[in-house]
């Protein structure tokens, strides 16, 4: 068993290196290494991130990993190739014509690949299917070169894509990680709460991204962890931000634009209320109450009403009596 792990390890390790020399060596690589570099990475990036390319065809992996020895059923059981459904025992690439992202495990090993699409296609990302090395709810994208940074600061920026903790890393960022697929998993939140006092999420402005905040924040809450939510601008995800406004930009959002859960559920009901007709006001402020009185501390209800009382104008009393009113249970 320990031997089929090494062995595991290794045809990972040469498919990430085969694939990046194809990416940056080959006439193959040329359209994807233009599309990279259009998308604003630099050499450098694409080498730290051993970012690769698989060209568009059948056998390109499967051949070069049978040269060095591997039986193709042992590589459709690492999730490297396909097996044939209509010719049982007939393998092929898994990833064809896909921009690959190598993903390390804790220790900087390859355990798995993203591959994304040349421009326009679906799927848009393929990722490695779940084997014995890869785990996806387990892992976190980025997590080996960005551990030592989420510690120094004590914080660590969860966002979506690879692209975006690519290119944060780019630019400086290099506490960010990725979970890989959208829902975060309590592992994924240990592992990060482990690490960092505060784990903030920067997910793109769309309401996928909204609706992911939202599930995964419970899921941090419930592993005690720390959540805050920071908002970019105009739908823009970290990637598109940072190529446009810079680093600093990016920084001064993460720092001076986080809100608590509460702060940015408060924010979506406000964006999605009708506050200029007197009906629309009283249905935000009951349902705002609603949401405030699901925080534990008092202290932190108390300023949340006071905040809200405050902005419009109506008395902290007839908050809190609304607040009795409406909540399920006694506080
Ligand atoms: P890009 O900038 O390359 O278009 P993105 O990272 O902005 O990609 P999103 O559509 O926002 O892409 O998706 C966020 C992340 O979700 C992706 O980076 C990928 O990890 C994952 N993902 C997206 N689409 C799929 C898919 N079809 N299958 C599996 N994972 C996916
Ligand atoms: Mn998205
Ligand atoms: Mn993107
Ligand atoms: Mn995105």
């Amino acid at each position: 068993a320990a031997r089929r792990r090494k062995e595991l390890f290794q045809c990972h390790d040469l498919a990430s290196k085969y694939y990046h020399h194809i990416l940056v060596n080959t006439e193959a690589g040329v359209p994807a290494l233009k599309y990279l570099r259009e998308r604003g990475l630099t050499l450098t990036t694409i080498e730290e991130f051993q970012l690769g390319y698989a060209p568009n065809r059948w056998d390109v992996l499967t051949n070069f990993l049978k040269r060095r020895g591997f039986q193709e059923k042992f590589l459709e059981q690492a999730g490297l190739l396909s097996e044939n459904g209509k010719q049982p025992g007939r393998y092929y690439d898994r990833f064809r014509g896909r921009v690959m992202f190598p993903i390390h495990d804790g220790q900087g090993r390859v355990i798995g690949f993203g591959g994304r699409i040349l421009g326009k296609g679906e799927p848009k990302y393929l990722n490695s299917p779940e084997t014995e090395l890869f785990q996806k709810g387990r892992q976190l994208f980025n997590l080996n070169r960005a551990r030592q940074h989420i510690r120094q600061s004590g914080k660590a920026i969860l966002l979506e894509g690879y692209m975006d903790v690519i290119t944060a890393h780019q630019f400086g960022i290099t506490n960010a990680v990725a979970a890989l697929g959208t829902a975060l998993t309590q592992d994924q939140a240990k592992i990060l709460k482990r690490n960092a006092d505060e784990i903030l999420m920067m997910y793109d402005g769309d309401p996928a991204g909204q609706k992911a905040a939202f599930r995964n924040s419970e899921v941090i809450l419930e592993v005690d962890g720390n959540p805050r939510v920071a908002v970019l601008p105009d739908g823009l995800d970290p990637d598109l931000f940072l190529h446009q406004y810079g680093a600093d930009a990016f920084r001064r959002i993460a720092e001076e634009g986080s809100m608590s859960i509460t702060a940015f559920k408060l924010q979506v009901l406000r964006n999605s209320s009708q506050l200029s007709s007197h009906e629309g006001l009283v249905h935000f402020l009951s349902q705002a109450v609603q949401l405030i009185g699901e925080v534990k501390s008092p202290i932190e209800r108390e300023t949340y009403l006071r905040d809200l009382a405050g902005e419009f104008n109506v008395s902290l009393e007839s908050l809190e009596k609304e607040m009795k009113m409406v909540s399920s249970f006694p506080k």
